[in-house]
């Protein structure tokens, strides 16, 4: 049984979310901006510090009770009704369901599409252009998971050559973190570089930046913050 087959419904056309809502971007170049995010359900990774895992841990949810197989068209629609500039596209791993993506970014012409990716699948010729924005986040060893599961370096060249790519990193301890993230990033040919605290609190993101802004203009990159979470927003 592949991933998607429990859910009813014709694969065709649909995608399989995990919710779908309006907010600002809290994170990345574009944080800030007003947008809609549509949370595509399932993920190849199982990363320890993991704030979505209702859209992949069946070991905690029902996967019928958390996700739900939606038509792209009716997607479609329901972004036109909130009249906004900029669409992203997050997870879980939105890239299982390249087909569904493609489709969903061919209905959106006139909208910015911003995609936030784990980097372990390339994208399609045809997707790869019809994307604005891929803020791919390469999991490090913080993660939990083995190198060779998280790290696909074909994956990550591609989404580099599609020229609108950036590397956004969860720094959890910076000591280690950062020459963990140089030194993919150099094998890798990986920029420009964010980083970004991990935390679910504003003690914790705002103890984060500042422990990381001085590091990463020392090495030349950039710093993300989570504003959704020092607003209090979602
Ligand atoms: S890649 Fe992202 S969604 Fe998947 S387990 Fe890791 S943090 Fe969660």
């Amino acid at each position: 049984m592949t991933p998607l087959a429990f859910l009813p419904g014709r694969a065709e056309g649909t995608a399989v979310l995990t919710e779908k809502f309006e907010s600002f971007q809290g994170e990345g170049p574009w944080t800030g901006q007003r947008c809609v995010f549509i949370r595509f359900s399932r993920c190849n990774l199982k990363c320890g510090f993991c704030d979505t895992p209702e859209s992949w841990d069946w070991s905690r949810y029902n996967p019928t009770e958390v996700s739900e197989r939606v038509p792209i068209a009716d997607l479609v629609t329901w972004v036109r009704e909130r009249d906004v500039d900029l669409v992203v596209i997050t997870g879980g791993e939105p890239m299982l369901q390249q087909p569904a993506m493609t489709a969903l970014a061919r209905g959106l012409t006139g909208v910015r599409i911003q995609v936030e990716t784990n980097g372990t699948m390339e994208p399609t010729p045809e997707l790869a252009s019809l994307i604005d924005l891929w803020v791919v986040s390469p999991k490090l060893a913080n993660s939990g998971m083995d190198y060779s599961v998280r790290i696909k370096p074909p994956a990550l060249t591609a989404l580099a050559a599609t020229g609108r790519a950036v590397f956004k990193f969860v720094v959890t301890d910076p000591g280690s973190d950062l020459d963990e993230i140089a030194q993919l990033a150099e094998e890798c040919q990986l920029e420009p570089v964010w980083v970004m605290p991990e935390g679910t609190t504003r003690e914790t993101v705002l103890a984060g930046m500042d422990a990381l802004h001085g590091p990463a203009a020392e090495r030349g990159w950039n710093v993300s913050t989570r504003l959704h979470i020092l607003a209090g927003v979602r």
